[in-house]
């Protein structure tokens, strides 16, 4: 048997990052479907993870269902949600400016935190960032003035780009990276991978070990770095961010990942 093949036998749980693995934009990557049905037909728990913060879980649930992905809100993580969840157990009375989109916004609410318009931002007493489409210099200025009127610096994510059907546009590290040039405060927590609170989130939902568990994604500074740290098998697929040439910048480093395959697909039908 193939050596992927014999371990995706053993492990039982699988994270399986969304962007560039089952879809670029609004387009399923070929293969992604059926590779999850086969997963879900081999008895393995799945949950799908994205840094992205733009979107509810729920909007998460009906894309990949438009894809012919059947999968539950509670199998779906993202950087907004556990984001949310944090703030909630560590500030629970916490005010909150916002630089993100409406997805970011209403996992935030849900979680029961406190929103603050632009125009009280000096009182708020975090700054939550994700990726902002409509990012705009007053937006950015009310946040800069949160920051220095004592605001802590909280990131969903330090993506610096993803990718799209065009290209690669600016992620969420972007904006981050805005703020700090402006205020040179940096995040005081980064939610999203490699940060090691959505893996440990992740791993909860799962009810898995480490040893038992793989990331599948397409990042080598996210999916990759923080499946490392946390002791999990990690699969790399080419059809998103990281190149060959990445790969071959960290072969033999203890970046290097378990295993690359040119997508999803072959996750499954190399047996
Ligand atoms: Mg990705």
């Amino acid at each position: 048997m193939h050596k992927l093949a014999a371990v995706v036998d053993r492990l039982s749980a699988f994270i399986l990052d969304m962007d560039g693995v089952l879809y670029i934009g609004d387009t399923p990557i070929e293969g992604a479907a059926e590779a999850v049905e086969r997963l879900r037909a081999m008895g393995k728990k799945l949950v799908f993870s994205t840094n992205n913060s733009a979107y509810t879980r729920s909007a998460y649930v009906r894309k990949l269902a438009r894809m012919g992905i059947a999968a539950r809100e509670s199998e779906v993580v993202t950087s907004a949600h556990v984001t949310s969840l944090y703030l909630r157990r560590r500030a629970p009375r916490a005010r909150i400016h916002v630089i993100g989109e409406p997805g970011l916004k209403q996992e935030l609410r849900r979680a029961g935190l406190e929103l603050l318009a632009d125009d009280r931002a000096a009182e708020a007493t975090h700054v939550v960032v994700g990726m902002d489409r409509t990012l705009n210099y007053e937006r950015l200025t009310a946040g800069l003035r949160a920051l220095l009127a004592g605001a802590e610096l909280i990131a969903t994510n330090v993506d610096g780009a993803y990718p799209t059907e065009t290209g690669l546009c600016p992620g969420a590290g972007a904006m981050v990276g805005a703020l700090t040039g402006a205020s040179g405060k940096r995040p005081r927590v980064v939610i999203g991978k490699p940060s090691q609170h959505m893996i440990k989130f992740l791993l909860d939902l799962l009810g898995s070990m480490p040893s038992e568990t793989a990331i599948v994604g397409d990042r080598l500074d996210t999916d990759v770095r923080a499946g490392k740290r946390a002791g999990l098998t990690t699969i790399l697929v080419l059809s998103g961010v990281s190149t060959e040439g990445d790969v071959r910048r960290v072969r033999g480093t203890r970046m290097a990942p378990d295993f690359v395959i040119p997508n999803i697909k072959h996750l499954v039908v190399s047996r």
